[in-house]
């Protein structure tokens, strides 16, 4: 078996929760198993909203589950020039526009969008604005179109091996561009790197080999594996994995704190009791 580097990555805006737990125990024994390593990445980009208390009670909550991490923990905030150098690449070869849509705007021009889907399709309003003409206020979106033109005819394929899709997934344009679209990679006004973009550049920079989280993100990854390629970097294997319900089948939020590892600590579960609530087995 090659090397198996695998991540954990939550963002440090609020509590670990049994949804997180579970994607940092798998991705944890999968590479005890294969004796490789397991990293730890805060992806605090959103400066507003990441605090060190959420990391640290984060971090906490991860050592009391039992997970050992290999290396320092990496933290995406020191990196925002590095994104910004690559946003910039990618300004230059004429692939971004600047986009002063609002969400209203967006909704009135749109459906509204279905579970899992971050962002609202966007209907390409500002397409074609030149970045000469970015305000201050304006986000930034990858014209998809062009990336995909630029990648020419023959377009990426990534493996996955995750329970719901696995199997060898060639990028296919049509599906990019209406399940993705003209993603954010820069939002507005406050020089917020998206999260897709930083991730997927981490992960080529920490030499990820094998990305395991939640199926909300698999809609996203064709949009990651095409900026990998226009970078030239290399592509991990994917692992999306099933989402931790609540009891009415409801995926869980940042804001169920009733769910939150903290919570279940508190009224004396242990590391073991919670590895059998997501179904893991225990260590
Ligand atoms: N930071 C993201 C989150 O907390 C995870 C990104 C990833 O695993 O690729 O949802």
């Amino acid at each position: 078996m090659g090397e198996f580097v695998t991540r954990f990555a939550p963002s440090p805006t609020g509590p670990l929760h049994l949804g997180h737990a579970y994607s940092a125990m798998l991705a944890h024994d999968r590479a005890r198993a294969a004796g490789g390593r397991f990293l730890l990445r805060m992806e605090d980009t959103d400066l507003q909203r990441s605090k060190p208390e959420w990391e640290a009670a984060i971090i906490a909550d991860l050592d009391w589950l039992g997970l050992t991490f290999d290396g320092p923990v990496h933290r995406q905030s020191p990196k925002i020039p590095d994104y910004n150098r690559r946003l910039e690449g990618l300004a230059d070869a004429g692939l971004l526009y600047p986009c002063s849509c609002s969400r209203g705007d967006i909704r009135a021009a749109v459906s509204a969008p279905q579970e899992g889907v971050v962002h609202p399709h966007y209907p390409g309003t500002c397409r074609g604005r030149p970045m000469s003409d970015r305000q201050p206020g304006d986000a930034l979106r990858l014209d998809l179109g062009r990336a995909l033109a630029r990648l020419g005819p023959d377009l990426p394929v990534f493996a996955e091996t995750g329970p719901g899709q696995a199997g060898d997934h060639r990028i296919d344009p049509d599906q990019a561009i209406t399940r993705i679209g003209d993603i954010v990679l820069s939002r507005k006004g406050e020089d917020i790197v998206a999260y897709f973009l930083a991730s997927a550049f981490d992960d080529a920079d920490q030499g990820i080999t094998h990305v395991i989280r939640g199926e909300d993100l698999f809609d996203f990854t064709p949009v990651q594996v095409i900026l990998l390629h226009l970078f030239g970097l290399p592509v991990p294997v994917y692992h999306h994995h099933r989402l931790i319900r609540d009891e009415a089948g409801k995926r869980l939020a940042k804001r169920d704190d009733a769910r939150a590892i903290a919570k279940f600590r508190d009224e004396g579960a242990s590391p073991q009791d919670i590895r059998a609530r997501v179904g893991l087995l225990p260590v």
